[in-house]
Parts: structure tokens; C-alpha cells; sequence
């Protein structure tokens, strides 16, 4: 059997999970916040990168400086020495090892100084010291040379190179001793170790890749410093170094070493009186070692920031995902039933019970008769302006009950006025879906059904359970209501209630005579004449083929009762016409009065009908009261 993912619970739960679309919306919301938060981490990066640049800058810049002065201040002191010695030299030539002595004596420790001095071909002739290596020819090296051939006393600085004499690394500074008459008769020369303008490396900690370098202003390395160790690059030509291509005194670059690759931010001096620069460089990596730290803290507030948001966007993006199906099931639930309302005949409306909004479905639209499928409930033109005034009350009541979750549902029978001013009855049905925190209504939705034939049929059933169906007048059981409701009046009220019974006389041979039609039209006749005798208040019934009683709920007096009856029995004695034909009739008439005749009323209906026989057993045509007296 072929492995299902969905039957496995777990499996099933994960993969609605993994579904491609959240992982689709999780991606790209991560490309995008991630984007943000490793372009602000980068910035930041770049920040420490130029808080880097700018301070080691400042620190190259300011050691240069002091590195300058160290250097100038040395050079100063060899060639104080120079003028010094030369001018022993030309005085008191055996003086002149001692003073040498002397200098070495008294500079010992600050500057390791050799002097030596040469005739005016370069030929050695004392170091102070010793004359071992006397006639040891130095005429052909630079700074000796340049002397020949010219009156000023230029400082010529040479090197670096082995010192001839004792073969070690030197700087020679060499200044010419001219005669009395300014003719070159020899040069002094001081040699300095170039190491040992590099002490001032010792005091100085940009970190391990830090360099400090004297350069003659052709490039040549005098003395370079690294950590690997001290001038291991004497000699050395720098090609590309920016001062070599500028006048300017100082600068400042960044570049990678040539001598050893490694990038630096470096400050350079030039010394122009010694044709000399000097160079201090910091390794960019340790400039940045300084902002480690801080760049940690930046990495990691990134990693937590993103790990955080990825979380809170799966969250999210899953939750936002379950409500979206649960919304689509909901709405295709919705669907279903308003489908189902529909193919039924109602109208479904759905209201924003916060803004009063409804919308209504077609045959919503239809049956309140209304223009528009969005409809206010309370505003101008809406449902609330349509209510039978008959009915507000009511409809508030059942809403007001629903809402405050006191009915499960709100249904009411209606009348709404149409468009054309007639009304229809409409049932009114609705639930609330959504309440807020507070149980307020958000979202009520419901139906509206078109019940107005159903209510005219009702009605015409009503009507004819009351009515007479020839006459239109009420029947033996409306009389019944009516009479109940008088007599209910009279007990509260202390009135009497009147009641005529009349049967007419003689009728069945005008049914025989002139046809049933006939009799017929001449009831109905006798109907409205008789009606038209009475007050709103009085009820006139037909309770029998020519029988009829008049309800009188408001007597004082059988004097009341009686004067009606004879007004009856005078309008009955008036002819009728049916077209041509002129029917002359007459009536029997008994009257009884609630309470004087019985205490409700069938006691009352049978003394008034005891009345009518008694009228007709005096010869028909009259009028007959009943009173207790003749009960009893
Ligand atoms: P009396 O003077 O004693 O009242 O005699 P009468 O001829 O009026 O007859 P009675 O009151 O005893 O009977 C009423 C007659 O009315 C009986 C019947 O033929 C006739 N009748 C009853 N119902 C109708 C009706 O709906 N239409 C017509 N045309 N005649 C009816
Ligand atoms: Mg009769």
C-alpha cells in the first residue's frame, strides 16, 4: 500500500503546515525583513569601518609627527656633533681623538654615532678612535664625493650601507673641512645605525602589524620596522610610495605594503634639510580589531533580531494562513446557504450592525421592493422609514430581545410600505454571527420572506370564520366576541349592554314569489338599511336565515335599546327596490339588557330572542322587551 501522508495525524498536522504557499509568503517575508536588518547590521559594520579609518588616521597622522621630530632632533644632534668635531679637526688635529671621546662619552646611549674623517680624495685618515684602517679610500661613496667641486658646506646624507669601516648598517651624514682660502681639504663623516632611529617603534602600539619606516625621498628604505623584526628591509626601493610623486611635506594614503602585502592606513613626514621622509603605518585589520567587539555585538543582535523575526513570521503567516481557510470554508458555507435561502424564495441580508449597513441578496431586493442591494437600517430611505408604524414597537422589542441574547433568534411579522405606498407583509428573520469582547452585535445576518399572499389568505379565512358570507356582516361567532367584550366593558364600567333580536316577517314567500336571488338581494338590502340606523360602536350580525341581532355595548336605559329597535323596525317598513320590483317587508323585534336579562351572553341572546318570538306572537311587526321581571 502506497505510504499517505494524511494518515498519519502528526505527518497531516505539519503538512497543512509546510504547505507551499506559507513557505512561499514566509520566504519572501524574510528576503524582505532580513534584507532590512542585515542592510542596517551592514551599515553599522561600515560605521566601525570608518570610526576605524578616521581614528587610525588621526593616530598615523600624529605619530608621523613626533616620529619627524624624533628623527630631525637626532640628525640635529649628529651634525652639531659634525660642526663641532670639524672644528676640532682643523684647530688641533691631537686633540681630536679625545674630543671624539669626549661626544661618544657624553652621547653614549642617546645616539651611537661613528665619526670618521677623510682627505680630500676619500682617503680615511682617523675615526677618532683608531687609525687602524687608515687610507681605507671612502672618496668614491656619495656623500663624499658631492663635496668636491663645491664652496658651500652642504650636509650630505648617504646610505644606507655597510659601513666600510666596520661593516655594520649605517646612515652617514658628512659635511666638507675647507682651508683657510674655502679649498676642500677633507670631509667629516658621522655614521649612524639606522635601527637605531627605529626605537621610537618601541613606544608606540597600534597593534602587531604596525610599521615605522625612514625613507630617503627616492624611495631607498633606511630603516623599517614590523614586528617580524627590525630593518630587514634596508635598502630596499619603495617605487610607488605617493610622496615620491609630491612636493607636498605630509600625507596620508592607504595601500598595501610593498614590501610585505599587508593594507595599511599610513601618515607620512617629509624631513626636506636631510632628504628624508618618515612612514607610519597601521595594519587596517588591527584598526578594526578595535571595533571587534562592537561588530560582535552587531552580528549577534542581527542573528537574534532575524532568528525573532522568522519566528514571529511563521507565526503570523501560518496564523494568517488558518484564518484565510477558515474564511474561505466559512464563505463557501455562506454560499451554500444563502444558495439554499434563495432557491427557497427569501431574501437573505447581512448587516454591519456597527455602521447599520445591509446587503441585501436579489430577492432580498425584490421583496422589500427596494433599488439598491446596499441598504441603511436607521438612515434616510432605510428599512427603519419603511416599518408599518403599527409594527415599530413590536420589531424593536423581538431586535432588542435577540440582541441582548434573551431569543435565540429575531423573527417578526411585518408590514413594509413599497415603492407604489401599498404595504406587504414580509417575515423578518435574523441571527447575530459576530459580537465584540463586550458581546456587543458586530454582524447580523437573516432572511426576509414575501408572506403577503399567505396573511390576505390568512385574513380571508379569519374573515370568513366571522363573517356573513351574504351580507358581509359579522356572524353568530363574531357576535359572540363582541357581545363578551361588552358585557366584560359594562361589569367594569357599571353600564348596561343592549342586545335587539329581529327575524323579519313574512320573507319565505318572497323567496317563493319572486325567487331565491330575490330574497337574497332584499338581505342584503335589509343589511345596509339596518347598518345604516346604528352608530360605529353598535354591531349589527346576521345570525340566521332572516335572522339578525343588534349589539348595543354602551346603554343606561332599556329606553335606549328600545328607541334603536323601533328606528329598526320603522326603516324595515319602508319599501325596498330591486330594480323594478318594490318588496314591502316588516320585522319582529325583542330587546333584553345585560345585566337586567341574565348574567352573560347566551342568557342575554336567549332573552332577547324570547323578546322577538313574543313580538311575533302579537302579530308580527312590533317591537318586544325583555325585562328580568318576565325572565324570572
Ligand atoms: P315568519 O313570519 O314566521 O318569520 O315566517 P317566515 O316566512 O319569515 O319564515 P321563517 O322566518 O320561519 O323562515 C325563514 C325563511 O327564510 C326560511 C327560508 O326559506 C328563508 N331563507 C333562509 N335563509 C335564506 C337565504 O339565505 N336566502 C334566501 N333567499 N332565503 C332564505
Ligand atoms: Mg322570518
Amino acid at each position: 500500500m502506497p505510504h499517505s501522508t494524511s494518515s498519519n495525524p502528526i505527518v497531516a498536522t505539519f503538512g497543512s503546515y509546510f504547505r507551499a504557499r506559507v513557505l512561499r509568503r514566509l520566504a519572501v517575508y524574510l528576503a524582505l525583513m532580513l534584507s532590512v536588518v542585515w542592510s542596517l547590521v551592514a551599515m553599522e559594520q561600515a560605521r566601525f569601518d570608518q570610526l576605524a579609518e578616521l581614528g587610525s588616521k588621526n593616530n598615523v597622522q600624529n605619530l608621523s609627527r613626533a616620529f619627524a621630530e624624533e628623527v630631525r632632533a637626532t640628525l640635529a644632534v649628529v651634525d652639531l656633533s659634525l660642526v663641532q668635531l670639524r672644528g676640532t679637526w682643523q684647530r688641533d688635529q691631537a686633540d681630536f681623538g679625545k674630543a671624539v671621546a669626549d661626544h661618544a662619552r657624553y652621547l653614549r646611549d642617546r645616539v651611537p654615532m661613528r665619526i670618521a674623517i677623510t682627505d680630500d680624495s676619500g682617503r680615511l685618515l682617523s675615526t677618532g678612535a683608531t687609525t687602524a684602517r687608515a687610507g681605507l679610500m671612502l672618496g668614491d661613496l656619495p656623500q663624499f664625493g658631492i663635496h668636491r667641486g663645491r664652496k658651500d658646506d652642504l650636509l650630505a646624507v648617504g646610505g644606507p650601507e655597510h659601513c666600510r669601516i666596520n661593516g655594520r648598517p649605517a646612515l652617514q651624514l658628512t659635511r666638507p673641512i675647507r682651508d683657510g682660502a674655502g679649498r676642500l681639504s677633507g670631509v667629516i663623516a658621522a655614521s649612524v645605525p639606522p635601527a637605531y632611529f627605529l626605537r621610537f617603534y618601541d613606544s608606540i602600539d597600534l597593534g602587531p602589524d604596525t610599521t615605522v619606516s625612514l625613507v630617503r625621498e627616492d624611495g631607498t628604505v633606511v630603516a623599517r620596522n614590523t614586528q617580524g623584526g627590525r630593518n630587514l628591509d634596508m635598502g630596499r626601493r619603495l617605487t610607488a610610495a605617493p610622496f615620491l610623486s609630491t612636493g607636498a611635506a605630509s600625507g596620508a594614503f592607504r595601500r598595501a605594503s610593498q614590501l610585505d602585502g599587508i593594507e595599511r592606513f599610513y601618515a607620512w613626514r617629509r624631513l626636506p634639510e636631510y632628504g628624508l621622509v618618515v612612514t607610519v603605518g597601521q595594519a587596517v585589520h588591527d584598526a578594526q580589531a578595535r571595533y571587534a567587539q562592537q561588530r560582535a555585538v552587531m552580528n549577534s543582535a542581527g542573528v537574534t533580531v532575524s532568528i525573532v523575526l522568522a519566528l514571529l513570521g511563521w507565526a503570523a503567516i501560518g496564523a494568517a494562513d488558518r484564518r484565510r481557510r477558515a474564511l474561505k470554508a466559512l464563505a463557501a458555507a455562506e454560499a451554500r446557504w444563502k444558495l439554499a435561502l434563495n432557491a427557497a424564495g427569501d431574501g437573505v441580508w447581512d448587516c454591519d450592525v456597527t455602521t447599520g449597513m445591509a446587503t441585501l441578496s436579489p430577492n432580498a431586493q425584490r421583496i422589500l421592493d427596494s433599488e439598491h442591494a446596499e441598504i441603511s437600517w436607521f438612515g434616510n430611505k432605510g428599512i427603519a422609514e419603511l416599518l408599518h408604524p403599527d409594527e415599530v414597537d413590536g420589531i424593536r422589542a423581538a431586535l432588542g430581545a435577540h440582541i441582548a441574547g434573551e431569543t435565540p433568534d429575531y423573527s417578526y411579522q411585518h408590514r413594509i410600505r413599497l415603492r407604489s405606498g401599498e404595504w406587504r407583509w414580509i417575515e423578518a428573520r435574523g441571527t447575530v454571527v459576530e459580537r465584540g469582547e463586550r458581546g456587543e452585535p458586530l454582524r447580523m445576518v437573516g432572511t426576509f420572506s414575501d408572506i403577503d399572499a399567505r396573511k390576505v389568505e390568512e385574513e380571508r379565512i379569519r374573515r370568513m370564520a366571522h363573517e356573513d358570507a351574504l351580507t358581509g356582516l359579522p356572524n353568530r361567532v363574531l357576535l359572540g366576541d363582541r357581545l363578551d367584550q361588552a358585557i366584560l366593558g359594562a361589569q367594569r364600567n357599571g353600564h348596561k349592554v343592549g342586545l335587539i333580536y329581529f327575524d323579519l316577517d313574512k320573507f319565505k314567500p318572497v323567496n317563493d314569489t319572486h325567487g331565491h336571488a330575490v330574497g337574497d338581494r332584499l338581505l342584503r338590502m335589509v343589511a345596509a338599511r339596518v347598518r345604516g340606523a346604528l352608530r360605529e360602536s353598535d354591531t349589527l350580525a346576521r345570525v340566521g336565515g332572516d335572522e339578525f341581532v343588534v349589539l348595543l355595548p354602551r346603554c343606561s336605559q332599556p329606553l335606549d335599546a328600545e328607541r334603536v329597535a323601533n328606528a329598526i323596525l320603522a326603516r324595515l317598513e319602508q319599501p325596498f327596490h330591486d330594480g323594478e320590483l318594490v318588496l314591502q317587508i316588516s320585522g319582529s323585534l325583542g330587546y333584553a339588557l345585560y345585566p337586567d336579562c341574565g348574567g352573560d351572553g347566551e342568557a342575554l341572546l336567549r332573552c332577547a330572542d324570547l323578546a322577538m318570538y313574543d313580538a311575533k306572537a302579537h302579530g308580527r311587526n312590533r317591537v318586544s322587551g325583555s325585562y328580568r321581571s318576565r325572565v324570572e
